[in-house]
């Protein structure tokens, strides 16, 4: 983004309101400017057709619209589609593009990178960048829904970097995307996924979203959990489980667990019973993925036989589980790998 200019697309309706009768405009053209925005997605002032002319080269002189150029496209045979997107200051993010029978969902990225650290993503390999801006966020869905042609119906927050370590950007965005006026998203479409920062999950809560939270546990115990997520030393699964529990009852929706399956690292059997003893009785639903190998950090990926046997031993204990589909094979589907397959031909060399 330019420096000192604000992005236009990130304001709330009330916002833009005050920024359009400063500029001594009637308050009428901030609904406009802001239907030209958030519903139809417009990448410049010049499309917004119906405002003057001289409207639109003032709006120029003191605002601009974030911007998000494709800079590649994969396209996998099951019909996800994976975009990376260049931002205004050379950053890149990645957004991914899935067809449910429920509707069309976009994952979306909210920081260029992640300092999280977990050991299986490719996301966290260079750390943070930056956070993204609400606007940022939802250029993101504007550019895929623009580029597919069709509406979405779900938005998931588990791409690039952490939600939770960009609080106030991601409840802007989930605000405005969820906004009649604009994309119109029912917050319970929206799922946010987070390594687990207790103090920002309890803070949530309060707010009263009604949104899906999604957890990635990954791990029946902090000896491997804190092996595979560092954040794990700082929250314990005790303290985590704890915050999610009264998330859940709070709600009235049952938290989604992510285990992604490593061989020889978590997806023992003794490893389902314990997580078995962990979750049983909590309103909850564990979403098993057999993880999506990262080559520089030597994970693999458990055999389909070790991940149903996975998931029988947890519905035996009474834990509602599923295998997550995995969509995506051969286009660099998982957080973090489309923009680290770019980023390592230019900067980086694994040993
Ligand atoms: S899995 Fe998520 S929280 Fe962990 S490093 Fe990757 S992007 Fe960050």
């Amino acid at each position: 983004m330019q420096q000192g200019m604000p992005d236009l697309l990130g304001f709330s309706l009330e916002e833009l309101t005050g920024a359009v009768v400063a500029l001594g405009q009637p308050g009428y053209r901030a609904k406009q400017i802001f239907h030209w925005l958030q519903a139809r997605g417009a990448r410049s002032f010049d499309e917004m057709t119906e405002l003057p002319r001289a409207l639109r080269e003032c709006l120029r002189e003191h605002y601009q619209l974030a911007p998000c150029e494709m800079a590649d496209k994969r396209v996998s045979p099951d019909g996800t589609v994976k975009f990376l997107f260049r931002l205004g200051d050379g950053e890149t993010v990645e957004s991914v593009w899935m067809r449910y029978s429920y509707g069309n969902t976009i994952c979306v990225s909210c920081q260029a990178g992640c300092r999280m650290g977990c050991a299986f993503c490719a996301s966290g390999l260079h750390g943070l960048r930056r956070n993204l801006s609400a606007g940022e966020i939802l250029a993101q869905c504007h550019a895929v829904r623009r580029e597919m042609g069709q509406p979405l119906s779900h938005i998931v927050l588990m791409g690039m970097g952490e939600p939770l370590d960009n609080y106030e950007n991601v409840l802007r965005f989930l605000r405005l995307a969820s906004c009649p006026e604009g994309l119109c998203i029912g917050q319970r479409r929206f799922s946010l996924s987070t390594c687990g920062l207790v103090p920002q999950i309890e803070r949530l809560r309060g707010e009263n979203l009604g949104l899906t939270l999604s957890v990635s546990l990954h791990a029946p115990n902090d000896v491997i959990r804190s092996r595979l997520m560092p954040v794990n030393r700082r929250w314990p699964i005790a303290e985590l489980l704890a915050v999610c529990k009264r998330y859940a009852e709070g709600s009235s929706r049952r938290v989604s667990f992510e285990y992604a399956l490593f061989r020889d690292v978590n997806d023992s059997a003794a490893c389902a019973r314990e997580l078995v003893q962990r979750l049983r009785g909590m309103l909850c639903h564990v979403n098993l993925i057999p993880g999506n190998p990262v080559p520089e950090r030597g994970f693999c990926r458990s055999t389909p036989e070790t991940v149903r046997r996975f998931a029988f031993l947890l519905g035996k204990g009474g834990v509602h589980a599923t295998v997550r589909r995995s969509l995506g094979c051969g286009i660099d589907a998982a957080c973090g790998q489309l923009r680290n397959s770019r980023l390592g031909g230019e900067h980086i060399e694994f040993g």
